[in-house]
């Protein structure tokens, strides 16, 4: 990377924290010819995530929704250079962030350094672009790291395939009436949020229309259980799509569980409080073969510990604050977007899309005025200065605070069915369920994956389903 650009003036370092929706959404837009731009991750591959669900029953292969970071740093029009590591400290003070390599050996969201061989380096930035999203919250129930898998990576999503095998084929050895072995076919899913609703329906397709071709009468005898503690699931939805919902796991046999909260979880059992229509609430233990653990985000350490370290982010609980160009509250050189920061939209994809998007449009405009501010302080003719000036004055007026357009939220329900509230413009919202929807929904999403790679081989792996049926292979 050259220090500086071909009119003389100095480039500026841009140091990327992350490889999801706001990182690669932003490094997809912004012209890498006018910075020095690193990109920090862990994960080597941006995670196209709103089709995870589909993964871990095969109807999607987890290659076909992952994207090779280099594969998009090279479609850029500048060099980028990609550091597979995390970073560890980010020093505001100095404009420093310290990153660490780490090994594709992932659990439960996180990566693990080598502890005995650290490989550390550390980087200047004059720009931080702050997008390492969220983990997942436990809220501190006990045995749910231990036991239950998560629905947050794609490494993730064959941990929980290859669990739900284990179970299935062990129940195999057990007699029909054991209740061992109808612990083990029992598939349970905590959360019913987005991610815990789209996972059930999944798995009861999955068993429904597939699984019983390879291991017949196994529909009867497998369950799918969804514990929310709230009285409704797809809590953000129209409160007639959550209806809908209802009723497609009712006639699809999904075992829905609300107003039953999760307190503790052991090697067999999910123990959870559930409150009856008369108020009182009584103590419920649910066996289980497979623990998903679907409980919505919390914020990662490093986020915390940046928060910890300015002022005005001492009340950033829920995530880092920033102003309306995505910087943060209390620093000048750090921009966060996505699941990291605390703000009006909800933690989704089509948020830290449009925020990349966004702050790559600001950085290419902020380049602009930083020329131009370097050609007008060397330039002598008076003329060509109040050129120069004009110009300056246009991109600078240019520039406008992030405002969300809300498109809509769309969910798989089961057995081709999906639900959508769409939204047009600020006046019209559409609350759609059923067939029709779900076709709807697999076109959006193709529309939205990146890459054309990827689109092509959704869309092969879903015409592969609809010939030949989900494999039962382990994996
Ligand atoms: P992420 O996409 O999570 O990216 C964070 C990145 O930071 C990752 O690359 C990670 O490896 C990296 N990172 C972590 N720690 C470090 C570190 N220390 N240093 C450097 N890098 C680090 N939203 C929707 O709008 N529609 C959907 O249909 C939808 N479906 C979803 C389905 C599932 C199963 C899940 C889990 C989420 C879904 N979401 C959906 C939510 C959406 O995925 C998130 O809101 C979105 O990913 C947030 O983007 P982000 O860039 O903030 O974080
Ligand atoms: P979420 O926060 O939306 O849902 C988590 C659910 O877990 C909540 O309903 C909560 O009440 C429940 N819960 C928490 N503690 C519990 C306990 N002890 N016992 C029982 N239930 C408990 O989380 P998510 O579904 O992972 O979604 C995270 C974000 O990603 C959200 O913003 C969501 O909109 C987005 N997302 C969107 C889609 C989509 O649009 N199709 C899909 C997945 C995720």
């Amino acid at each position: 990377q050259s220090l500086l650009k071909e009119n003389g003036n100095k480039k500026k370092n841009i140091v990327i924290l992350g490889s999801g929706w706001g990182a690669i959404s932003f490094l997809h837009k912004l012209d890498t010819t006018q910075y020095n731009v690193t990109i920090v991750s862990p994960r080597n591959y941006f995670l196209f995530t709103p089709l995870l669900p589909s993964v871990p029953t095969s109807t999607v292969g987890s290659n076909s929704i992952c994207d090779p970071v280099r594969t998009i740093a090279r479609q850029t029009p500048g060099e980028v250079i990609y550091y597979e590591a995390a970073a560890t400290d980010v020093d505001p003070v100095n404009q420093t962030v310290k990153i660490v390599h780490k090994n594709m050996n992932f659990a439960h969201g996180e990566a693990f350094v080598n502890k005995d061989d650290p490989i550390e380096k550390t980087l200047n930035y004059d720009y931080l672009i702050y997008a390492v999203g969220a983990k997942v919250n436990t809220f501190g129930i006990p045995g749910i790291p231990e036991y239950a898998s998560f629905l947050k990576e794609a490494q993730d999503a064959t941990a929980v395939r290859q669990k739900l095998f284990n179970a299935i084929e062990a129940s195999r050895l057990l007699p029909e009436d054991s209740e061992e072995r109808k612990r083990l076919l029992t598939f349970v899913v905590c959360g019913g949020g987005p991610t815990g609703v789209e996972l059930a329906a999944e798995v009861k397709d999955y068993i429904d229309q597939d699984l019983l071709k390879f291991i017949p009468g196994i529909d009867k005898e497998m369950k799918v259980v969804l514990v929310e503690a709230l009285p409704n699931v797809l809590n953000m939805f129209h409160p007639k799509l959550i209806e809908y919902t209802k009723e497609v796991f009712k006639t699809q046999h999904v075992d829905l569980r609300t107003n039953t909260m999760v307190k503790k979880v052991d090697a067999r059992n999910v123990y959870a409080s559930a409150k009856k229509p008369d108020g009182t609430t009584e103590e419920v233990v649910i066996p289980y073969g497979t623990l998903v653990w679907a409980g919505g985000n919390a914020q990662r350490e490093l986020t915390r510990s940046l928060a910890d370290k300015i002022t005005e982010q001492k009340t950033a609980r829920r995530g880092l604050l920033v102003n309306e160009y995505m910087k943060l509250d209390g620093d000048d050189h750090i921009y966060a977007l996505g699941d990291c920061t605390f703000t009006a939209n909800a933690p989704t994809a089509q948020v830290a899309h449009q925020q990349g998007e966004f702050l790559a449009d600001h950085f290419n405009k902020l380049a602009k005025i930083d020329d131009l501010e370097y050609l007008t302080s060397l330039e002598k003719d008076e003329a060509s200065k109040e050129k120069h000036l004009k110009r300056l004055e246009r991109y600078k007026n240019s520039i406008k605070p992030f405002s969300y357009r809300h498109q809509g939220a769309l969910a798989y329900v089961g057995s081709e069915r999906a639900v959508a509230d769409l939204t047009w413009g600020s006046w019209s919202t559409v609350a759609l369920g059923g067939n029709l929807t779900f076709f709807f929904w697999r076109t959006a999403y193709v529309s939205m994956i990146l890459g054309v790679r990827s689109k092509l081989l959704v869309i092969s792996d879903w015409i592969k389903v609809s010939m030949f049926g989900r494999d039962c292979s382990k994996d």
